[in-house]
């Protein structure tokens, strides 16, 4: 980021002081507009996206933590050709699972995954919920996975707020300070921000953006198609 200076404007300084709480409704839609039409053109085709399986969006949110995409995808296949159903998960037994997750790593993950497959079983017969209290009732999941398994499998207008989405929204709706200190609006602001009805597409979409244009290193603000609207835009004056 060393490289990368922001642009000073008049925008930033002047917006940032209402917070949150009262975006102005072009930009909102100037913003969801702008980004479902980039998705629509340059979203990723995911295996998880071929899928509203609840227990198979479960599987790949939590490979996908602090976790690159292309060394999800074949584990998300290898994982799912042994343990097809959360009934399979629940009845292997748990250093199985953590053997099967090699090498992805930071291995807390499957001994979650396999906790939540059996308090699923217990508790809900084996059908994982939709609720937000009763997702975030299972131990290992948090207000992100709930949101995307809201979304993602159930089609719900569930907000998201991931390192990546939080980036985007911050530099775009706030620039100014730290993201991680601005969570509670930047939650505030995934959520206001979902098109009625387009919460898949919206929170996908959000996703592949912080992945592919609004990156934490390389930003490519230069051709990013919210470069009128957001709040931060670098410029890389060497
Ligand atoms: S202009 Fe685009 S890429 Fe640059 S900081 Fe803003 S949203 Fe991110």
């Amino acid at each position: 980021m060393a490289a990368l200076k922001k642009s000073k404007s008049k925008r930033a300084s002047g917006n940032q002081a209402k917070g949150v709480q009262c975006i102005p409704k072009t930009k909102k839609g100037k913003f969801q507009n702008r980004l479902l039409k980039w998705y629509g053109e340059f979203g990723r085709d995911l295996p998880w996206r071929r899928t509203s399986d609840p227990y198979k969006i479960l599987v790949s949110e939590v490979m996908l933590q602090q976790t690159q995409v292309d060394r999800v995808i074949p584990k998300f296949h290898e994982f799912l050709g042994k343990y097809p159903t959360l009934q399979d998960l629940a009845e292997s037994s748990p250093d199985d699972v953590r053997k099967t997750w090699y090498p992805l790593g930071y291995n807390i993950r499957p001994y979650r995954l396999h906790g939540i497959a059996c308090e699923t079983i217990e508790r809900y017969g084996g059908a994982i919920p939709s609720k937000a209290e009763e997702l975030l009732s299972l131990k290992g999941i948090g207000r992100y996975t709930a949101g995307a398994i809201r979304s993602f499998a159930f089609n719900e207008d569930a907000p998201i707020l991931d390192t990546n989405v939080m980036r985007v929204l911050h530099r775009i709706f706030i620039g100014k300070g730290d993201p991680k200190k601005n969570k509670t609006d930047l939650w505030v602001l995934s959520e206001k921000l979902i098109p009625r009805g387009k919460g898949y597409d919206f929170n996908q979409a959000l996703m592949d953006f912080g992945a592919m244009v609004c990156t934490a290193r390389k930003p490519l603000c230069l051709v990013c198609p919210m470069k009128s609207i957001c709040l931060t835009v670098f410029s890389d004056e060497k």
